[in-house]
């Protein structure tokens, strides 16, 4: 294993930054002062914790430039999406601060006494980030979980430490205690592992591919150690042919190219209905062809590059040679790039049509009518997200209750808003984060029973 991470820039291959990876060691020693840190930090008042998170809000909003920076250096990505990033992370820990003030048991009736609920802090809770999102993904259970009186530590993955590292420093400055939130960049054979396996660790947020969540669920289970799951999405982008079709294709580039489709959120599979299929190839043609791909740090840029080469060896390895495809433009290199494609005339079950392949390539299949359209929707092992076009309020009503993802928009390709929940069905996750339970999800219930009789 690895002593150092090498973190390269994806966009010109330059080696940025070399960072020591954690040992197993390095996790027991942050376990131990987490765990001093958060027994304070339990006891404080809950708008004490507020006050510190806003003012670690206020201070990831001073530092936005310097975290979208350095975001766009390790990941590749836009400015503009990078910047975005970073005010997401500052709004996660604006809302969760005020969730820290509104976290309260209940009162249940009963006789002979009186009963309360508490909703205690878990104790230390382990983050297993991906190197997709780094920010924002780190931020969605670090905030909820420091606002409900939990110490967190959290590892970022080896291609993108920096600014996970960059926001403990930046808490640090706002004045969070020492040890409540440590960065450990590491592999996740090791450092990732000793989380997980930590006997004082009490739940894994786990971001990452449907593969690696499903061997932590397992070791999770020796402890019966809690488990939040956020994994591989496959998403439908449905257009009826009632739907605005100018408008639908207009939308779908981006739903797939964001982040150069390294989102699981990402709209990869377009079915559009047979009748309206031409009309909307003719229409989404253009639209492929005029994403801006280039430069990250060029404001008009829409597309950075992919973040590795072995994920551009991947992406690769899905698109069958000489395959009929509608193909935007890209550079050439030194850089990770590969263009906007969307493969046409591909089987229903070939794996680029029901695999994640995590990369800029749609495939785009056509359906009969609606129930064709749900069984496709609803033909992959994931269900995270999906979108609905149509102006037909009961259909899209209908169809919103018979696709199974966690996530869907109605003419629209939106799925992330931190006050509204998020997480996958089936092998897309376990559980949810973001909106306004995701304090609880941080909290262990505890009923007391106190008699009143003698
Ligand atoms: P990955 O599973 O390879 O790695 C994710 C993290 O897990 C990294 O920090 C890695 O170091 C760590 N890890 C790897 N092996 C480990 C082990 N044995 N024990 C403990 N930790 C270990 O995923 P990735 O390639 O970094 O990210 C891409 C995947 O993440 C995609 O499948 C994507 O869909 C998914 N993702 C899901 C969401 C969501 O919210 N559902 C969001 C973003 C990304």
């Amino acid at each position: 294993m690895p002593t150092a991470l090498r973190v390269l820039n994806p966009a010109t291959e330059e080696l940025v930054a070399t960072v020591p990876a954690a040992t197993a060691a390095d996790v027991d020693a942050a376990v131990t002062r987490a765990a001093a840190a958060q027994r304070a930090w339990a006891a404080a008042a809950p708008a004490d914790r507020a006050r510190l998170l806003r003012r670690f809000a206020s201070a990831v909003d001073a530092h936005t430039e310097e975290l979208a920076l350095l975001e766009v250096t390790q990941a590749g990505h836009t400015l503009g999406n990078a910047r975005w990033e970073a005010g997401n992370v500052r709004d996660l820990l604006d809302y969760a601060a005020g969730g820290a003030e509104r976290l309260t048991g209940r009162q249940i009736p009963v006789s002979g006494g009186l009963d309360v609920t508490i909703l205690e802090p878990l104790g230390v809770v382990g983050v297993i980030a991906p190197w997709n999102f780094p920010m924002p993904i780190a931020a969605w259970a670090t905030a909820p979980a420091l606002a409900a009186g939990n110490a967190v530590l959290l590892k970022p993955a080896e291609t993108t430490p920096l600014t996970a590292l960059r926001l403990a420093g930046i808490a640090l400055e706002a004045g969070l205690p020492e040890g409540l939130f440590q960065v450990l960049p590491g592999t996740g054979p090791v450092a990732g592992d000793a989380l997980v396996t930590h006997p004082g660790v009490a739940k894994i947020v786990f971001t990452g591919s449907t593969r690696v969540g499903k061997a932590i669920m397992a070791k999770c289970a020796d402890q019966v150690k809690r488990v939040t799951l956020e994994l591989g999405g496959k998403s439908p982008n449905i257009v009826f042919a009632d739907a605005d079709l100018e408008a639908a294709a207009a939308a779908a580039p981006m739903s797939f190219l964001d982040n150069s489709g390294q989102d699981c959120c990402a709209r990869t599979r377009i079915l559009v209905q047979r009748s309206a299929y031409d009309r909307f190839l003719e229409l989404l043609v253009p639209a492929v062809e005029e994403v801006v791909v280039g430069d990250p740090l060029d404001e008009r840029t829409q597309m950075g590059p992919l973040i590795s080469r072995a994920q551009l060896d991947r992406v690769r390895s899905y698109v069958p040679e000489g395959a009929e495809a509608v193909v935007g433009k890209a550079p050439e290199g030194p850089g990770f790039w590969y263009p906007p494609t969307v493969l046409t005339g591909v089987a229903e079950d070939a794996p680029c049509a029901v695999e994640e392949v995590f990369g800029p390539v749609a495939v785009l299949l056509p359906f009969e009518d609606e129930a064709d359209a749900i069984r496709l929707a609803n033909a992959t092992e994931y269900g995270l997200s999906g979108s609905l076009w149509t102006r037909d309020v009961g259909r899209a009503l209908r169809a919103s209750r018979a696709v199974r993802a966690g996530n869907l928009s109605v003419n629209s390709h939106s799925s992330v808003r931190y006050w509204t929940p998020f997480g996958g069905f089936g092998r897309s996750g376990l559980g949810r984060e973001l909106g306004p339970d995701a304090l609880t999800a941080f909290t262990e219930t505890k009923n007391v029973f106190i008699s009143t009789e003698g």
